[in-house]
């Protein structure tokens, strides 16, 4: 069995920007180190992006076997095992990520809320620096007015500056929690008060499939 050796920084302190590692193996083009910031893609968000010393880095995956992450070069490079290299990610695009995917979690309650159990996720959707999209059962057409009680009250609880907490349950569960609603499993980066998020924007996208609607949600500064 392939031991995950990557410790995930991201974990530790999501605000955390830069760092220096270990190279522990090269495969391929792509890079493994002891340690990182740059998240790999999963449940629904985005990889991050930055520099590896000098040398672009264009994704962040997950190896299937061992849950080590490939840092993926943009281009050539020479880094071999047990070089020393300094990592930064790209902190403007990371920290969008951040306050979009602590908003869809409270896009998820208040859709409940508003729209009854049933509207669940249908899918863990894809959380950008631009744009959070994720789709949602619906047994019923989207009634415009109540998505925009969603709007207005996602955007009354974020100002109200609830904590965030996160933290890990048996060794790799992550966990994300906001005061006021119930525990959910998630290993992505979140950012420590909601009024970090500042406005946002919660409106339907386009179509996905029957019985299903995509709820889109965008920062409104950043929609400028
Ligand atoms: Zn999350």
């Amino acid at each position: 069995m392939v031991i995950c050796v990557t410790e995930k920084l991201y974990w530790i302190d999501a605000y955390q920007k830069e760092f220096d590692a270990k190279v522990i193996r090269v495969e391929g083009n792509k890079i493994v180190l002891d340690k990182t910031c740059f998240f790999a893609r999963s449940g629904g968000q985005s990889s991050d992006t930055g520099y590896l010393d000098s040398v672009r880095v264009i994704d962040a995956v997950k190896d299937d076997n061992s849950s080590d992450i490939f840092h993926v070069p943009e281009g050539s490079h020479e880094f071999k095992k047990d070089d020393v290299v300094h990592g930064k990610i790209d902190w403007k695009k990371r920290y969008a990520i951040m306050k979009l995917h602590s908003a869809s979690h409270l896009v998820y309650y208040v859709m409940q809320a508003v729209f009854g159990p049933s509207c669940k996720n249908a899918s863990s959707g894809l959380i950008s620096e631009n744009k959070s999209k994720i789709d949602y059962y619906f047994e019923e057409p989207l009634d415009p007015e109540k998505l925009a009680l969603v709007n207005d009250r996602v955007n009354w609880i974020i100002k109200q500056g609830h904590d965030i907490e996160t933290g890990t349950r048996n060794e790799n569960e992550r966990y994300w929690k906001v005061s006021g609603f119930p525990e959910m499993p998630c290993g992505g980066t979140h950012v420590k008060n909601t009024s970090e998020i500042g406005e946002v924007t919660v409106k339907k996208g386009k179509k996905p499939g029957k019985g299903r609607q995509r709820i889109e949600v965008s920062l409104k500064q950043e929609a400028n």
